[in-house]
């Protein structure tokens, strides 16, 4: 039965990664009807929104989509086309592995970790309080009279961190049951309860609880600060990490580092109504329209969604024919290659030719 899957091109180098992605899914043979709808800059040049309701409708409908990145103006008052499919959809998990292929140049070759981020709470939870606000000032005094240690300093802006029991333990239970299904032995649950024994505390009070449910995966805890030690020095040792927002944030640019960059790194934000595939990386919009930047990224989302569809057969060649154009390094795009100005390096629709030739001789 063919798979109904909304696709979203997007804008700067977005539809040009997102049509040699659709072209490597088509050729595993999976057949996949692609019901496909803008979002980003230029259709809010044309329509006034970023993000129309017929896109969303689109993805409510078919519950699984891919998407190429989309460009937040700075100062525009335009709202992130992510962090609206996050809200609307409830996007609570977003999942980014990050494994170091053979081919590409990396100090950290051993690296083959996936990172699990809770989408929808802590310090982004966007619940601020402007400095000198009425509102600041209200907390400062509430707080005060509250508990006479709680004091912060006038003139101070203030962000506030919520974790609760609901958002830690589906994230968890979101990791456990990832690796699970992938075939992966540990869950290490990342915070800093040490300090913040009320949020990350919580965070990692539910995580101990969550994993007794699964005996057969291992489980353990990290103090966050440690776990950037550690993943930099023995990364063969870290398998899926949980993280709390902002950690989960911070820790998922690390891991694409470590696999030899942004144009390496697939995500998947994952709900309960849908799923939405992406690459970690943005529109570069400097590349726009130039046959340039690495499709990697996003092809490798499609595999999440492939594996998410329950097509496990046809990810795990599409994944081994990425890997096998990037371990050959001949027919690579530009940040693959030893020297950025490499003149054989090739173009994004060129590397996906060079992928479907793989899979058809595979
Ligand atoms: P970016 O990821 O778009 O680009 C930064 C640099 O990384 C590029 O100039 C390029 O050198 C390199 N790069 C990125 N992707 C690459 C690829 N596939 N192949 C080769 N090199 C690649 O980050 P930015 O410039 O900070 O953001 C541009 C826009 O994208 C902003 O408007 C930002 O808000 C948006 N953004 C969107 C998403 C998303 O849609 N998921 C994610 C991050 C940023």
């Amino acid at each position: 039965m063919a798979h109904t899957v909304t696709l979203i091109p997007g804008d700067g180098t977005g539809p040009e990664l997102a049509e040699a992605t659709r072209r490597v899914l088509e050729a595993t043979g999976v057949e996949l009807d692609w019901d496909e709808h803008p979002a980003g800059e230029d259709v809010y040049r044309e329509e006034g929104t970023p993000f129309p309701e017929r896109t969303l409708e689109s993805i409510k409908r078919n519950r699984v989509g891919i998407k190429g990145p989309t460009t937040t103006p700075v100062g525009s008052g335009f709202r992130s086309v992510n962090v609206l499919l996050r809200k609307e959809l409830d996007l609570y998990s977003c999942i980014r592995p990050c494994k170091a292929y053979e081919g590409v140049r990396t100090r950290f070759p051993e690296t083959d970790i996936v990172i699990v981020r809770e989408n929808t709470e802590d310090l982004y939870a966007g619940i601020e309080f402007e400095k000198d606000s009425a509102a600041a000032e209200d907390l400062r005094r509430f707080l005060e009279e509250l508990d006479a240690t709680a004091r912060i300093r006038e003139h101070s802006g203030i962000s506030i961190k919520p974790i609760s029991v609901y958002g830690s333990e589906r994230i968890v239970r979101s990791a456990f049951d990832y690796a699970r299904a992938n075939g992966r032995g540990k869950v290490t649950a990342a915070h800093k309860a040490n300090i913040m024994k009320f949020s990350d505390g919580l965070f990692l009070e539910v995580a101990r609880e969550v994993a007794k449910d699964y005996d057969d995966v291992e489980f353990e805890d990290r103090i966050i600060d440690n776990l950037c030690n550690q993943l930099v020095s023995r990364p063969e040792e870290y398998d899926v990490i949980v993280l709390p927002n902002l950690y989960g944030d911070i820790v998922s640019d690390l891991g694409a580092g470590m696999i030899g960059g942004l144009g390496l790194a697939p995500g998947g934000n994952i709900g309960t109504e849908a799923a939405m595939f992406e690459a970690t990386h943005g529109s570069a919009p400097k590349y726009k329209g130039l046959n340039r930047v690495n499709p990697t990224a996003l092809m490798l989302s499609g595999v999440l969604m492939l594996r998410h569809l329950d097509e496990r057969e046809a990810a795990d060649r599409l994944e081994a024919a990425i890997a096998e154009v990037i371990r050959k390094g001949e027919r690579v795009t530009y940040d693959l290659k030893p020297s950025r100005d490499d003149p054989t390096a090739v173009g994004t629709s060129e590397f996906a030719d060079a992928v479907i030739e793989q899979l058809d001789a595979a």
